[in-house]
């Protein structure tokens, strides 16, 4: 082979070995290019599934919600009418508990106007929560010259509670009730009109407030069981909201044993207990300071 021939033969051979590398290069990389698609691929359709079932669920239990709440709406529209228990001044570590045992064995919902409370008792305000009640905001404390002193100590003491509250339950409440009621007279000795002004600023404030039209006395003159029952079965009425005042503060035996036979005596006449929501009208006093 000449000299010439003899370099032709070697440029070919390697022009052949560097095409081959290349095919293989160029396979290589397609298969790579294939399997990230096939991969990327195979995710996204694994999230749209995630997000579609997420979607469902939320739908599932929005449709949930509307047809309990068409369904409750039904039964509201048969009854006589609407009982609303109301428990003030808690949480304690002995009424409390029985209160919420009693309601989770009636299904019945509540709603609790609450004070501040310990680290201890923290767990009742999680419970009400988690047995569908609502959490309504009385006050971080339940000193009237302190809490009317002025205005701002009045809005302040329920957005410290609420403040509590949120850090309790991760829940905002926003339904209030006044110490005393909004038609207290008592604020008058601290500070004069601080109710008429009070009232319009929770408003103002993004509250909405809730006095009662059932008085079972019990952190009165009631001091029996059976006062308890029969100042709240007395004062139920028909084709009205019944809001009932009553307190789940310590040692209120009466109010704990009072209340299966308040509760068997509403359903027994036709009437429905309800917690109060933000879809409840507000009622309250008449303003006397
Ligand atoms: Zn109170």
């Amino acid at each position: 082979m000449s000299l010439n021939k003899l370099i032709k033969y070697n440029n070919k051979r390697y022009r052949n070995r560097y095409i081959l590398i290349a095919i293989i290069v160029i396979i290589i990389i397609l298969l790579m290019v294939f399997f990230i698609i096939l991969k990327n691929t195979k995710k996204s359709k694994a999230v749209e599934q995630k997000e579609t079932d997420n979607e469902n669920m939320m739908l599932t239990a929005e449709l949930k919600e509307k047809e309990e709440r068409e369904k409750e709406k039904k039964e509201e529209e048969m009854a006589k009418g609407i009982i609303y228990l109301t428990f003030d001044d808690g949480p304690s570590s002995t009424v409390t508990p029985q209160i919420l045992d009693i309601l989770k064995q009636k299904n019945i919902k509540a709603t609790f106007f609450v004070l501040h409370y310990t680290d201890e008792n923290a767990k009742y305000i999680k419970e009400e929560k988690e047995q569908g009640h609502t959490i309504g905001l009385h006050g971080y404390t339940h000193n009237y010259s302190e809490v009317y002193q002025s205005v701002d100590a009045c809005i302040d003491n329920f957005k410290k509670i609420q403040q509590q509250v949120k850090e309790t339950t991760g829940y905002t409440a926003n339904t209030v009730r006044f110490i005393g009621g909004s038609s207290n007279t008592v604020s008058k000795k601290y500070c004069e009109g601080i109710m008429t002004e009070a009232t319009q600023r929770v408003l103002n404030e993004g509250f909405r407030y809730f006095d009662w039209n059932i008085d079972s006395d019990d952190s009165g003159k009631a001091k029996t069981s059976a006062d308890v029952y029969n100042n709240v079965v007395s004062g139920i009425k028909e084709n009205r909201n019944n809001v009932v005042l009553m307190h789940d503060f310590a040692n209120n035996e009466k109010t704990v044993e009072a209340l299966p036979s308040i509760i068997d005596y509403g359903l027994e006449n036709g009437y429905v207990f309800r917690k109060i929501t933000d879809d409840t009208p507000m009622l309250i006093h008449t303003v006397k300071n």
